[in-house]
């Protein structure tokens, strides 16, 4: 087939259910189509810049990088045209026919076809190009990569209907050229004054002119108004100098949003930002956003991610992932050097010493801001609802920032339901003579708050921190004091209570192992296979047993993520403690049958098991043992 050929295809699938989708769900704020747009053609531009660093003969006879829009009112129609990189008829079917990222189609899933619903959902994925459809009947897309001949220019059109067409075409200036044919409600954007307004509000961050037709009249006939094209004049809308090279006071609260929403490639305003220039030894500025919601992809490791970096306002990279954690991945924004080469590549990136220290400083940065936000604590739980569980990668991630981030993680605790804990409202609740942080790890909320680890604290009024979060016993494992005072998981070894401990507590302990030593040790026979240990607790005030992992033993939290990713699981038996006042060990100690005994100290230890959110080995032999027990008691 010659390439010069008309030819049709087909969307991929995901492509034609966002358009059908976005239509709807982007209705009432259509505008946008314009950012998007604009933000394509901007990016078009930096990469053109950083081509013509290595090939300068990219710039043609046209070094000046530029945006030009205009409009006719008679037909409707609307043109974008940039002098950036372009596309090659291959880019252009995998640009403007496909959606690269992974994990889409389960993304548009979730979309419902609620309105309001579903554009908070596709703001966080970004429609981006497709968007043009919501105004538009039909797009033309005409362009030409840098580089390629005049004959190697390629023209899109679609009507947004599942197909488009591709054709090869004479273009003599390099870059791309946008027409939109509105649709019959869309007339305004065919209007000078309405689009400088929207330019203007979409525009004012981008680091090039953007340029919008000066109103002059326009003959009817097309032959004429092509030649007109070029008698044209041109305004320039914006300021066009990149955001982050203005001095903070001058720049509004909505630029610094708009420009996140052109960097992240978002539709919905940021949480909060911080914008720094750093001069001295290293010279750079930083521009950081922390997003309102979390991305769908958030903890799909293989997302590129990270900032913009560019250097001396010249782009350089998307995603440089060398300048903050993984745990901050959750960051966008632009750092702009002044010092590094501009040929500086992902590989030399990745070891080199003036990096590391701008990549600690700007984790500083963001600590700092994220502290900052932790003062309006609506906001901060807003934050920290998306992206809690990605901040408690950072104490095993960041030794070095492991206290800073401490203070920024949010609980639940037996005074509290939410995740709004801190540990310092923890340390600053604790009773007279505590020393100690406890938590306890479980499946979920219902079930550690009625864990039997919880009565001693609850008869003490000790506050326990409880965590049910997948990755908490991790993060535990890496933190082990805050403030001085060491988290201690009351689940886990022996239960030091210090001075929290009466005397009283401590002889009547003593005594029970004493005097129920035989009863011990008649309990540690029988369920020798499952138990490593059988002994009095000082924990428990209403239930009879409880189960406590040995002081270096993984719990189940960790042993289900190691069996989960097909990982030996190192065989641990757990401490069986019992409560020596409980009637049903009473009961288990007059028992004189061996096999009811045994009955009767698996039982205990079943349900021991279950209220630690364990599943059992053999839970039919559990449920016989209790059947046996109920109709004796039913007196069958
Ligand atoms: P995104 O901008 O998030 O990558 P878009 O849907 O906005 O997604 O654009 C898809 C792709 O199409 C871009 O990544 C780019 O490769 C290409 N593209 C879009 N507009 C232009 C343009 N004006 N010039 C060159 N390439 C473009
Ligand atoms: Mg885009």
């Amino acid at each position: 087939m010659s390439q010069a050929e008309k030819q049709a295809l087909g969307f991929q699938t995901e492509v034609k259910q966002l358009l059908h989708l976005m239509v709807h769900a982007l209705y009432s704020n259509r505008e946008i189509f314009l950012r998007e747009l604009i933000s394509n053609a901007s990016d078009a531009c930096d990469k053109l810049r950083f081509e013509a660093i290595a090939k300068p003969a990219l710039l043609e006879e046209d070094p000046d990088l530029k945006v030009k829009i205009s409009y006719d009112e008679q037909a409707n129609s609307l043109t974008l045209e940039d002098n950036g990189i372009g596309m090659s008829r291959d880019d252009v079917i995998a640009n403007l026919g496909t959606i690269a990222r992974s994990g889409t189609a389960e993304f548009l899933q979730q979309l419902t076809g609620d309105q309001k619903k579903d554009s908070g959902l596709i703001g966080q994925f970004g429609v981006g190009f497709y968007s043009a459809f919501i105004v538009a009947d039909e797009v033309t897309v005409e362009t030409r990569k840098a580089g390629l001949t005049a004959e190697e220019g390629v023209r899109w059109t679609s009507k947004g209907d599942g197909e488009f067409t591709v054709e090869t075409i004479n273009k003599p200036g390099r870059g791309t050229k946008i027409t939109l044919t509105l649709k019959d409600d869309a007339k305004e954007y065919a209007n000078g004054y309405r689009l400088r307004n929207i330019i203007q509000k979409y525009s004012d961050h981008i680091g090039l002119p953007i340029q919008l037709q000066k109103d002059v009249e326009v003959e009817g006939d097309e032959a004429e108004a092509a030649d007109q094209a070029t008698a044209v004049e041109w305004e320039t809308i914006n300021k066009a100098n990149a955001l982050w090279t203005r001095s903070k006071n001058e720049i509004k609260d909505e630029e610094y949003q708009e420009f996140y929403k052109h960097v992240a490639h978002d539709f919905e305003d940021p949480l909060a930002w911080s914008h720094n220039k750093v001069e001295g030894k290293q010279e750079y500025t930083s521009l950081l956003y922390i997003p309102k919601r979390a991305p769908f992809d958030l903890y799909q490791r293989e997302v590129p991610r990270g900032l913009k970096l560019y250097v001396q306002r010249v782009f350089i990279l998307d995603n440089a992932e060398q300048f903050l954690p993984l745990y901050l991945r959750f960051i966008k924004g632009v750092v702009d050097s002044s010092d590094l080469p501009l040929n500086i590549s992902r590989e030399i990136l990745q070891q080199n010493p003036q990096i590391d220290s701008m990549k600690s400083a700007l984790t500083k940065r963001v600590l700092s801001l994220l502290d900052k936000m932790t003062d309006d604590q609506d906001k901060y739980y807003e934050f920290w609802k998306e992206f809690g569980q990605v901040l408690k990668e950072g104490p095993g991630e960041d030794f070095a920032n492991r206290e800073r981030i401490a203070g920024l993680l949010r609980f639940s605790s037996t005074e509290q339901s939410e995740q709004r804990v801190s540990l310092a409202d923890y340390v600053s609740r604790m009773k007279e003579g505590q020393d100690k942080i406890y938590y306890l790890i479980g499946e979920s909320l219902a079930q550690v708050k009625s864990s039997p680890h919880l009565e001693v604290f609850r008869k003490k009024g000790i506050e326990v921190l409880l965590l049910t979060d997948r990755i908490d016993e991790w993060l535990m494992s890496h933190l082990n004091e805050f403030d001085g005072k060491a988290l201690v998981d009351v689940a886990r070894g022996d239960l030091d209570l210090g001075s929290l401990d009466t005397e009283e507590d401590k002889k009547a302990q003593e005594e029970a192992t004493e005097t129920k030593k035989d009863l011990l040790e008649r309990i540690k026979k029988s369920l020798e296979e499952r138990v490593s240990e059988v002994r009095v607790s000082t924990r428990l005030t209403d239930s009879p047993a409880v189960l406590v992992i040995g002081a270096g033993d993984l719990g189940l939290q960790m042993r289900k993520i190691l069996e989960a990713s097909g990982q030996q699981v190192p065989d641990s038996k757990p401490i069986l403690e019992i409560n020596p006042n409980h009637p049903l060990v009473e009961r288990l100690e007059a028992e004189a049958q061996e096999a009811n005994f045994t009955d009767l100290a698996s039982l205990l230890c079943d349900q021991a098991a279950l209220a630690a959110g364990e599943s059992l080995e053999d839970p039919g032999q559990f449920v016989q043992r209790l059947n046996r027990l109920l109709l004796e008691l039913a007196g069958k």
